[in-house]
């Protein structure tokens, strides 16, 4: 779908996927106007389709666009792109369990033109690919590495916007991780150094001794869908959850007292994962032996399960594809 200033969105269509011509001075080749989302369709195990809180998205998607400069896409529109698509690609959604529909929308600044100023005309567009599980063989606990030199984004920056700028800046970091044999990197806050904020496409939450739980406040990090639902869930499971900053010290103490019990990232892609080490410059830690813990495996099978359609979903969130 197009827009131009003065005429609005325009031109929705379908196509095989395929190259899209640019001009060498097309604008998000230079400034990077360009926001994304990323969401699953599944088969629910009733045989129904299904996708979980793509509202959630679109509401992401028009917050990205206002922080980016861009054009607001309605949000009615972003879910009747997904809806299309489904529809015309639903014989190919893989029904094994973890198998889904990859839905990614995305949209960049494609007037053509060299300066620095919101671009007038947008490209909004959403590719469809069928996914296997994340995990090939079984939920494994993370190694992650602690960047010593690297933020994610900093105070009045685009960190909470789902930029592509963002993850071009991760892209050492995560290098400089998978030197270290990890498997993804944990930025600190880009003020005190501090601070945990964040994973390269994740949220993380702690988990200690007395039921209690805690994640980064909002505010530099992206504000995850799968976050925002682990909240709702631990609650309901009884665990008084807290948005606070966690310090990477308090962390390698508590881990070392054995306050802290577990430490989970969560995101769409692979739902809820352990991170069982942490390693940093200065050395690794362990956490809980570097095992699974019972609340990060219990609150991963209760998402899963409201996600495929096994558990009521109480929340409004699984949403039917008719
Ligand atoms: N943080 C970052 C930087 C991400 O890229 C993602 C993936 N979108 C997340 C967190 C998790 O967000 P969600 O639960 O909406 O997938």
């Amino acid at each position: 779908i197009r827009y131009a200033e003065g005429k609005g969105w325009y031109d929705a269509r379908v196509e095989a996927r395929g190259p899209i011509p640019m001009d060498p001075a097309t604008a998000v080749l230079h400034y990077a106007q360009e926001i994304f989302e990323g969401l699953k369709a599944y088969q629910a195990v009733d045989g129904g389709i299904t996708m979980f809180r793509p509202d959630a998205n679109a509401a992401r998607f028009a917050d990205s666009a206002q922080r980016m400069a861009m054009a607001p896409l309605p949000e009615q529109v972003f879910l009747d792109s997904l809806h299309h698509l489904i529809d015309i690609d639903r014989a190919w959604i893989p029904s094994g369990e973890g198998g889904s529909l990859y839905l990614r929308p995305f949209m960049f600044g494609s007037e053509v033109f060299l300066g620095v100023r919101p671009a007038n005309e947008y490209l909004y567009v959403v590719i469809a690919s069928p996914v296997e599980s994340y995990f090939s063989s079984g939920v494994k606990p993370l190694t992650v590495w602690a960047s010593p030199t690297y933020t994610r984004a900093a105070p009045g920056g685009t960190g909470a916007a789902k930029c592509g700028g963002n993850y071009a800046s991760s892209l050492i970091a995560k290098a400089q991780a998978a030197e270290n044999d990890c498997d993804d990197v944990i930025f600190l806050d880009a003020v005190e150094r501090r601070y945990v904020d964040e994973m390269s496409g994740m949220n993380i939450f702690f988990v200690y001794d007395d039921g209690t739980l805690a994640t980064p406040t909002l505010g530099t990090i992206l504000p995850g869908i799968t976050r925002e639902s682990v909240l709702t869930l631990a609650r309901e499971a009884g665990h008084q959850v807290v948005e606070r900053q966690v310090g990477f010290d308090e962390w390698r103490a508590d881990a070392a007292s054995g306050r802290l019990r577990e430490v989970f990232a969560c995101g769409t892609a692979a739902v809820i994962t352990p991170i069982g080490t942490v390693r940093h410059p200065g050395g690794e830690f362990a956490i809980a032996g570097g095992e699974p813990g019972s609340v990060t495996m219990g609150l991963r099978q209760t998402l899963v399960d409201i996600q495929r359609g096994r558990t009521e979903d109480t929340h409004g969130w699984v949403h039917r594809i008719a």
